[in-house]
């Protein structure tokens, strides 16, 4: 048996007038899902308990049938383990963004999308600024580590003599979810929120006149005025997928949250050329690279970023033409693919909800459409919010659909 998991991020939307009150799933010419939907079953499921942020972290951990309660400790964590970082039992790590803040309003949690150089730059100049002048009791607990564009990371190196500050009560918040609003109740807070708060405030002075930002506003590009900390946690501890499900996954995704996932449940990650996690993304090449892999391993992941980049961005048109690409350049290929290959599985669904109109993440259940060998159809003809509300299979625990889809 093959399987094929195709998560279009934040997908799931509600209903928009100017689409004449359909959600953009509902508007997009979405043929090959809307096949798997008649084909197969439908249904929804929540991978965004209500007592945790409705994150893509703990809403994919959810959705590849781990409960978060249990297993995820922050995003950073996951960021850390596709970055091939390890955490000892001490260590903490924190995701650390470049963004654009003006009078104290989140203007752009990417800071125009920084360039990977840039940010590393910026950043060495903050963490020359914490060796020598922060903190001289914690010299070298604190670690910046350059990521992708504005996604980086803050590891705190502690010990037992002396450990980190924070703990679970320790609270954060997305930058990207405070887009527009103003940042003044965003802060950290709870233990180690002085440290974070503090990182913030002083990153301010050592980038206002850095020579980046003066070049990326001579070219017109916004500046990086702070780093934003947020997201952290400590070691987590995952069984494998292959062991508690059989099938051997790997994943193809340009998000380094997913590449931690999948570094963190035991499959491999193929990095795919022009694959942006945005809307400019080569969705044939990775289609073509989730095709090649399925030679090799029983069950390609294919995540796809780029809906809820156009849901953050408010552009229900540009999340309409992600859909479209995605169903046109990933969903049809792959389909057929797997019917050549006999006996084969597919899932199609989103991790959370991302709205347009609020262009956040938001808790609340997801359309799920499964067809393939021993799947018998519903009474479903597409693929949608609707229909799959109207299906009558309801997950409340997202974590059950793993088991429904590899051995239901
Ligand atoms: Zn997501």
């Amino acid at each position: 048996m093959k399987y094929a998991i195709i998560i279009p991020d934040g997908c799931a939307d509600e209903p928009i007038e100017a689409l004449g009150g359909r959600t953009p799933l509902e508007a997009a010419r979405t043929p090959h899902m809307d096949r798997i939907a008649a084909e197969g079953i439908v249904g929804l499921s929540n991978n965004t308990p209500s007592h945790l942020p409705a994150g893509s972290e703990v809403a994919n951990l959810c959705l590849l049938g781990y409960d978060p309660d249990r297993y995820f400790t922050g995003r950073a964590p996951l960021e850390a383990a596709a970055q091939g970082i390890e955490l000892g039992p001490h260590d903490w790590a924190i995701r650390c963004n470049l963004v654009t803040i003006r009078d104290q309003t989140m203007v752009d949690f990417t800071a125009d999308h920084i360039s990977t150089e840039e940010a590393t730059e910026l950043l060495a100049s903050l963490q020359k600024m914490v060796d020598e002048e922060m903190f001289a009791e914690q010299n070298g607990q604190l670690q910046f580590v350059p990521g992708v564009s504005y996604r980086n990371l803050l590891l705190y190196r502690g010990s037992s003599e002396q450990p980190a500050p924070f703990s679970k009560e320790t609270r954060t918040h997305a930058p990207h979810d405070w887009t527009d609003l103003s940042v003044l109740d965003a802060f950290p807070r709870g233990p180690g929120s002085g440290l974070l708060t503090e990182l913030m405030t002083r990153s301010v002075e050592v980038f206002e006149d850095h020579p980046v930002n003066r070049r990326r506003i001579a070219a017109g590009k916004r500046p990086a005025t702070n780093v934003w900390l947020w997201g952290l946690g400590g070691a987590p501890a995952l069984p494998s997928f292959a062991e508690r499900y059989g099938p051997r996954g790997v994943m193809i995704t340009a998000v380094d949250l997913l590449r931690g996932i999948a570094a963190l449940v035991g499959w491999p990650r193929i990095e795919v050329e022009g694959a942006t996690g945005y809307l400019d993304t080569d969705y044939a090449a990775k289609a073509r690279a989730a095709i090649a892999a399925l030679d090799e391993y029983d069950l390609v992941c294919v995540h796809i970023e780029a809906p809820d980049e156009a849901s953050h961005e408010g552009r229900h048109e540009a999340k309409i033409e992600a859909l479209e690409q995605i169903d046109e350049k990933i969903v049809g290929p792959l389909l057929e693919r797997l019917q050549a290959a006999g006996d084969y599985r597919v899932l199609v669904t989103p991790d959370h909800p991302t709205f347009c109109s609020t262009k956040k993440h938001t808790h609340g259940m997801v359309p799920l459409a499964i067809s393939g060998s021993g799947v018998t159809a519903d009474s479903a003809t597409g693929y949608s919010e609707r229909e799959a509300a109207a299906s009558g299979l309801r997950l409340e625990h997202g974590w059950d659909l793993m088991d429904r889809f590899i051995k239901g």
